[in-house]
């Protein structure tokens, strides 16, 4: 996750999900979050560690591998006689302080099928940003935010999940009317543990909502220009099993004919040069593994199916991700090709990158995907600049910058500090895109 130089090798991308499907929830007691120097030897380490019981953090692999290890893999682990660093000593203790997994709550399975069953209640105050969140509860309060601004948007449901959950999100918009402008994509959530997205997401939302009720003139020329379809989960089926069963779950949970392992890596799966050897993963038990044929998970049909619709086209698509406070513009595929308008992604990337310095003094660093981080592909903000013709295709990672406590575990304190820097990079690449 870290950035790397221009031109680096690429490592062979490998993954290690080497965790059982278990409907057993794992408590993740007595994992250690180790970060182990892997530079010069990263396939060799990769493939020690696939003879171990871990949780792989991270796919770039050139400097360091971030793992949890199981506590019954710790003994052969030290045996390795890797150099390497604690990050988190025990690890289900972090995810207990975190809040929001509940294996044995009936509440954290709850969904509604359909946003029209729910009636809105009150609107929500700032304190929704104070903790995590149920999908239940994520999907009542679009209910309730969508019922504040009636008259300038509506809640959407662009298809169902691999589990018939609703992919749901809001689409509002300003005086042109329902569908005039060019569309604004949010995508948050694909990936289920990295769930700073899904709040990241709803608190530009909220921005949105209430700048436009309080009459902020910034928030109504951005309102006017374009229209904003917003889906804060895009995978619930992995997102409700990260609260449910396995806080660190990434993929969705699409089962397989061929195998016991569950799970498709939804960023992976986009129908664009999906069949590029490297940068996603044959095997389904892997983190990455890209599904048995392109755009064949039900979340990813509609997905594109949605973005395709879009009547005005596409003037910016964000996929939102943690962590590693980076801003990635395409291409994943092929680390030699670059986006025909690379200078002005760039240089908005940048701005975006300065304004985020500015509010919180949070470091963002902009650049490529495969030749700036890690080949990766299948994945959305291609699909997005080449089929979806967007104008501005990003993933953002959010924070943290590092994993083991506060890796996929950010603490709830720190919601709303990631929602105030992104609202500041996002009201200046509004204005300035
Ligand atoms: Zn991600």
């Amino acid at each position: 996750m870290k950035f790397l130089a221009l031109f680096s090798l690429i490592a062979p991308l490998a993954s290690a999900a080497v965790i059982d499907i278990v409907d057993k929830p794992i408590t993740y007691d007595g994992y250690r979050v180790v970060r182990i120097d892997s530079r010069g030897r990263a396939p060799a380490i990769e493939k020690m560690l696939k003879t171990l019981n871990i949780v792989q953090y991270n796919f770039d692999t050139k400097e360091y591998i971030e793992v949890a290890i199981a506590p019954e893999s710790l003994t052969k682990f030290e045996k390795m006689r890797l150099k390497y660093e604690v990050l988190d000593e025990d690890l289900g203790a972090s995810i207990v302080q975190e809040g929001g997994f509940f294996p044995d709550s009936a509440a954290a399975r709850k969904i509604s099928p359909s946003l029209d069953k729910l009636v809105p209640k009150v609107f929500p105050d700032m304190t929704w940003f104070d903790t995590y969140h149920t999908f239940a509860e994520h999907q009542q309060w679009l209910v309730d935010v969508q019922a504040a601004i009636p008259g300038n948007s509506e809640l959407i449901e662009v298809g169902k999940s691999f589990q018939n959950r609703p992919l749901n999100g809001i689409h509002i918009w300003g005086s042109g009317g329902k569908d005039s402008k060019p569309a604004v994509l949010w995508h948050g959530t694909v990936h289920a543990r990295e769930w700073i997205s899904t709040m990241t997401v709803e608190y530009l939302t909220y921005g949105l909502i209430t700048g436009y009720n309080s009459n902020n003139t910034q928030v109504h020329s951005i309102l006017d220009n374009y229209d904003f379809y917003i889906i804060p989960v895009v995978n619930p089926d992995g997102f409700v099993y990260t609260q449910t069963t396995n806080r660190l779950w990434r993929k969705s949970r699409q089962t397989h004919p061929s195998s016991s392992c569950a799970g498709t890596d939804i960023n992976r799966n986009w129908p664009f040069k999906w069949e590029t050897p490297g940068g996603s993963s044959t095997n389904p038990c892997d983190e990455t593994f890209r599904g048995l044929s392109p755009g064949n998970t039900p979340e990813n049909t509609a997905l594109s199916k949605h973005a395709a619709s879009l009547p005005n086209g596409i003037k910016l698509y964000i996929d939102w991700h943690s962590f590693s406070q980076l801003i990635l513009l395409p291409y994943g595929y092929d680390c030699n090709r670059q986006v025909a308008n690379y200078d002005k992604q760039i240089s908005l990337a940048k701005g975006v990158a300065s304004a985020v310095l500015k509010t919180s003094k949070k470091t963002y660093t902009p650049g490529a995907t495969c030749p700036d981080l890690y080949k990766a592909v299948g994945g959305s903000t291609d699909w997005m600049q080449d089929v979806g013709k967007a104008e501005i295709s990003w993933c953002i990672e959010l924070r943290p910058n590092g994993g083991g406590i506060g890796g996929f575990q950010l603490s709830p304190k720190e919601i709303k500090p990631t929602g105030e820097e992104m609202w500041s990079g996002m009201m200046y690449l509004l204005a300035a895109m």
